[in-house]
């Protein structure tokens, strides 16, 4: 991801936003966030490949572990977002995958029309190095908050509670602490 590509301001909102929805669900700012309650929060529908009519051969095409595929976001006949996500990741890296696509929502980035036809295999998205980079700094951000970091760390929490907490992988755990400055603030742990 390059971060140089992120507004100035971006960083900043995004732990406010990440905080408002937790505020809006009755969290703190410290707590979990689900992705698929997020998701549901927001209106938004999201689905295996398999359920928006994929055949079998081609869910297996698309989600073979060499594919590289995450997920994408496009809209349904009624204008509104769904998301559709590789359901053989694992489950933390769904929960990315998953809060990836909601960021994209919440920024409201445009994105062509994708005509998903039954029995067609997914088109693949463009590829926007700004947008991809909102999206997976907030996505990282709605995962795992920086107040939450920092009450983790407080609590002497190791990098497996914390990623087990946040239902997030170690790498994300370890992305957030390096990349929020809380590595600074707590240097005397690592
Ligand atoms: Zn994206």
């Amino acid at each position: 991801m390059k971060l140089s590509k992120l507004k100035k301001g971006f960083k900043a909102d995004s732990e406010g936003i990440s905080i408002e929805f937790r505020e809006q669900l009755c969290l703190q700012s410290h707590d979990p966030l689900l992705a698929s309650c997020l998701a549901s929060h927001l209106g938004v529908k999201v689905y295996s490949p398999k359920e928006i009519g994929l055949s079998s051969e081609d869910c297996d095409i698309l989600m073979n572990p060499g594919s590289g595929w995450s997920a994408l976001t496009t809209k349904n006949k009624k204008g509104r977002d769904i998301i559709i996500h590789n359901v053989h990741h694992s489950p933390s890296r769904q929960e990315s995958n998953i809060m990836h696509e909601v960021a994209h929502i919440i920024c409201k980035h445009e994105f062509p029309d994708l005509e998903i036809k039954l029995g067609s295999p997914l088109p693949l998205r463009h590829y926007d190095e700004t947008i991809e980079a909102e999206a997976e700094w907030l996505g990282g951000n709605l995962q795992i908050t920086r107040a939450g970091l920092v009450c983790c760390l407080r609590d002497r929490m190791d990098i497996n509670a914390i990623a087990l907490h946040f239902n997030a992988s170690e790498q994300m755990v370890n992305f957030r602490i390096n990349v929020t400055g809380v590595k600074r603030q707590f240097s005397h742990l690592f």
